[in-house]
C-alpha cells in the first residue's frame, strides 16, 4: 500500500494516538487485528464507516501521478501551441499557470484526504485452538 504515510491510529482503550507502521496499515487492509503499542490490546478498524475511507486511501495515492502526467502535458500542448502560432505568449503562460495552480490545490486536497485518524476498537480475541481442544475433550467426557 502506497499512502501509508501520514494515517494515524487511535487506541480506544489507552486513548493514544500514534502514526500507523506499514505493517499495522497492512493488517489494517486485510482486516487482521493487531496489539497496541502502548497497551498491547488487540486493535481492530471495525467502524464501517472509517474502513470505507480507509479503502480509498489507495486511490487519492494515484492523485499525485496521474497529475504529474497531466500537467506535462497541458504545459506541452500549451507550448506547441503557441509554438505553431494557435495561441499567444500571454495565453499560453496563463494556460501553464492555472495548471500548475490546479496541480498543486489537487495535491493538496489529495494529502488533505489521506490524513486519517483511524478509531481503532479493541477485541477480544478467538479463542486459541488449545483452549477449543480443551473444551471439546471436557465435553465429550462428561458424556
Ligand atoms: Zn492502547
Amino acid at each position: 500500500m502506497t499512502a501509508a504515510i501520514g494515517i494515524k491510529g487511535h487506541c480506544a482503550h489507552c486513548d493514544i494516538t500514534f502514526e500507523l507502521k506499514p505493517w499495522q496499515v497492512n493488517a489494517i487492509a486485510i482486516e487482521e487485528p493487531f496489539d497496541c503499542p502502548y497497551c498491547q490490546r488487540v486493535l481492530q478498524l471495525s467502524c464501517p464507516r472509517q474502513l470505507r475511507q480507509f479503502k480509498a486511501l489507495d486511490h487519492w495515492a494515484l492523485v499525485r501521478p496521474s497529475m504529474a502526467v497531466l500537467t506535462c502535458v497541458v504545459l506541452i500542448v500549451a507550448l506547441v501551441a503557441e509554438w505553431v502560432g494557435l495561441i499567444s505568449v500571454i495565453g499560453q503562460f496563463n494556460v501553464s499557470l492555472v495548471v500548475l495552480l490546479v496541480h498543486f490545490l489537487a495535491l493538496r486536497y489529495a494529502r488533505f484526504r489521506q490524513r486519517i485518524t483511524l478509531d481503532l476498537q479493541v477485541v477480544t480475541p478467538a479463542l486459541p485452538v488449545e483452549q477449543l481442544a480443551r473444551i471439546a475433550c471436557a465435553r465429550l467426557s462428561q458424556q
